[in-house]
């Protein structure tokens, strides 16, 4: 693109972070920059080109019926005054009359095909944006500025084509401008420049009214994702449901609420006065104009035999004149404003998608591979704490390694970085001797068959939630349904594989339990069978008993595969070749589960204390409430 937006920033860490606050002024050279960048963005598209060519055409048209209605009158009134001849006054009058309708024909043709395309375009222009937005940096998440900003890309975005409305809106105002101007122009000058005057004031009014209003919308912005994103979702989402109800959390997040938009209101008002303010200032502008447009015309009737039918056509042309001059000042200060938020699209959809533009290598995983954590060191963006130190460690392709630690200690940070979530702060992480990133994202990604303790369930089918596709192989999901234990839940749901999760869209969906969910991940990494999974704490909502089932069975079918587990239940250390002890961001024991109990240290301790839990029967005077 012509225009570039600066979209990184250095914050108080001396981190390079991914945007940078909004400098943008409303000056006329900014406004053609985001004018012309909006414009190549629709015009890309071909619909976006005949919608723009239609706008045109339509534009060009309008200026006819402007003439019509600022002219005819007078002409009527001539004729009226004068020659009085039928077939002339017929004709004035049929123009006059018939004018409206043809227009509203000419609108109601070409109004549904407008619709019809500004709906396709902007519905495209989002899939832009979904897109961009799905694939940014997973560390963008970190970063408030950053979201604001998404959100309102995702506003610019289903408004793209507003951009050429008020391009059009701007050249049909000149035309007409043109037109008009050859009709004043016998009038005297003076009329013109007041009316010029006014309509110059209007606009720095306008213009301060348009800064205000984004100013306070930015600063609203944050409060709508705190009402709309956080707290509507924890009082109305079947998430949060079961604990509001619980803990009856309802009153207190609805009093929050209410709280948050009762401060929301008081931005709010700050628009509507200024608004109000301006409407006081616009009316004393315009008093000013027709005081002095009606003293003149007046004075040319009674002293300077100025006809009535002149007088007529004049008053039209010169309040036409000030109407249309509002118009272009009105659609070039929309643009100005749009410009505040296109600025923001630009920075947004230009932001580095820093994952994606790494390298281009394709990786390789087998049994023969290595994957080497070389004093990787790593801290949170914005965080000064290191949540990783020199950690190093080494995974073979087809080896299965538990990571087991204290809960804080970096487990979940090393998964984060080994499927390149983050970069890391320092070392490196290679695969096969080759720095990760020098992969393909999406190749490298596609190495990993994860099972997140949090993992998602989408609003698919049962089917699609394993496969995610929409083109699930369902016998293979059927066999393991049977592994992983879900088969009698399949056979009990009324559409079988095809029933909706969750009721948001369907009533007859089922809604998951915690166990049911995992295992579901579970057949999920097991379907996409990637060379290596990644099990964060794939089984804590299932029971003892079926945790071993489960782990046995996932054991048994990744003989050959490379699998990192991550577990608090040492009992599944057993199934794994090696065991890292994290402790504190670093690796504090390392090798097979014999060797480690035999060091006695942390592996030792924790093992014992679990093992103890399970084992110590109740004592006598250990009473049992019924
Ligand atoms: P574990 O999986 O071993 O329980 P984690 O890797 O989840 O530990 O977390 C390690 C440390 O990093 C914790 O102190 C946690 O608070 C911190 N941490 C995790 N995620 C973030 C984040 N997004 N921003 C800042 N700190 C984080």
């Amino acid at each position: 693109m012509a225009y570039s937006s600066k979209t990184t920033m250095v914050n108080d860490n001396g981190e390079v972070i991914p945007v940078r606050k909004s400098e943008y002024k409303q000056t006329f050279r900014n406004t053609v920059k985001t004018t012309k960048y909006m414009l190549d963005y629709v015009l890309k598209e071909k619909k976006g080109r005949t919608y723009a060519a239609a706008k045109v055409i339509l534009s060009l048209y309008k200026v006819l019926p402007m003439v019509v209605y600022t002219v005819f009158p007078g002409l009527i009134i001539t004729e009226l005054t004068n020659a009085r001849r039928i077939q002339r006054l017929a004709v004035y009058l049929g123009v006059l009359i018939f004018t409206p309708i043809i227009d509203r024909i000419i609108n109601r043709f070409t109004g549904e095909y407008l619709q019809r395309t500004f709906n396709h375009l902007s519905a495209k222009f989002l899939r832009d944006y979904d897109y961009h937005s799905a694939k940014m940096d997973y560390e963008s998440f970190e970063y408030p500025d950053i979201q604001t900003i998404n959100e309102r890309a995702f506003v610019t975005a289903s408004n793209a084509l507003q951009v050429v409305d008020r391009l059009c809106a701007l050249l049909s105002a000149l035309l007409g401008l043109a037109t008009i101007f050859s009709i004043i122009a016998t009038l005297n000058i003076f009329i013109v420049i007041v009316t010029l005057l006014i309509i110059y004031l209007n606009s720095i009014i306008t213009k301060r009214l348009n800064t205000k209003y984004y100013e306070t919308e930015k600063e609203m912005s944050k409060y709508q994702r705190y009402i709309g994103s956080s707290l509507m979702f924890v009082l109305h989402d079947i998430w949060f449901a079961k604990e509001v109800r619980i803990f009856d959390l309802g009153d207190y997040f609805a009093d929050m609420l209410y709280n948050k938009r009762l401060e929301v209101n008081n931005i709010k008002i700050k628009n509507t006065n200024s608004s109000l303010n301006a409407q006081i200032l616009f009316s004393c502008t315009n008093f000013i104009q027709q005081l002095c447009l009606y003293i003149y015309l007046i004075y040319m009737v009674l002293f300077r035999s100025l006809s009535i039918g002149h007088m007529t056509i004049y008053m039209s042309a010169v309040n036409q004149f000030a109407e249309i001059f509002n118009g272009i000042i009105n659609s070039y200060l929309d643009l100005a404003k749009s410009g505040l938020m296109i600025h923001e699209f630009m920075q947004f959809m230009d932001m580095p998608l820093k994952q994606y533009e790494t390298g281009t290598k394709e990786p390789v995983l087998d049994k023969n591979s290595i994957i080497e954590f070389r004093n990787v060191s790593f801290k949170y963006p914005g965080s000064t704490a290191y949540v990783l130190k020199n950690l190093s460690i080494t995974i073979h392709g087809s080896e299965k390694l538990c990571i087991v630690g204290h809960n804080g200690s970096g487990k979940t940070t090393f998964i984060k970085l080994l499927t390149r979530l983050y970069f890391p702060t320092d070392g490196e992480i290679l695969l096969n001797g080759v720095n990760i990133n020098e992969y393909d994202y999406e190749k490298y990604q596609a190495l990993f068959s994860p099972v997140f303790q949090d993992y998602s369930l989408y609003m698919l089918t049962f089917a699609e939630n394993i496969a995610l596709s929409n083109d699930p192989d369902k016998e293979r999901i059927l066999e393991l349904c049977k592994e992983c234990g879900l088969q009698e839940l399949v056979e009990r749901l009324l559409n079988g594989l095809d029933t909706n999760v969750f009721k948001v869209i369907d009533e007859e969906g089922f809604q998951p339990s915690g166990g049911e969910g995992q295992r579901m991940a579970i057949a999920r990494a097991l379907y996409h069978s990637a060379p290596i999974y990644l099990l964060d704490e794939p089984t804590a909502s299932l029971d003892p008993m079926a945790e071993y089932e489960i782990y046995t069975q996932f054991n048994n079918m990744i003989t050959d595969k490379c699998a990192v587990l991550i577990t608090h239940r040492l009992s599944a250390v057993q199934l794994a070749d090696k065991v890292a002890v994290f402790d504190n961001g670093h690796v504090a024991e390392y090798g097979t589960h014999a060797e480690l109990y035999a060091q006695n240290g942390i592996y030792t301790e924790m093992f014992d204390k679990q093992a103890q839990f399970y084992r110590d029967k109740p004592k006598s005077e250990d009473k049992v409430d019924m």
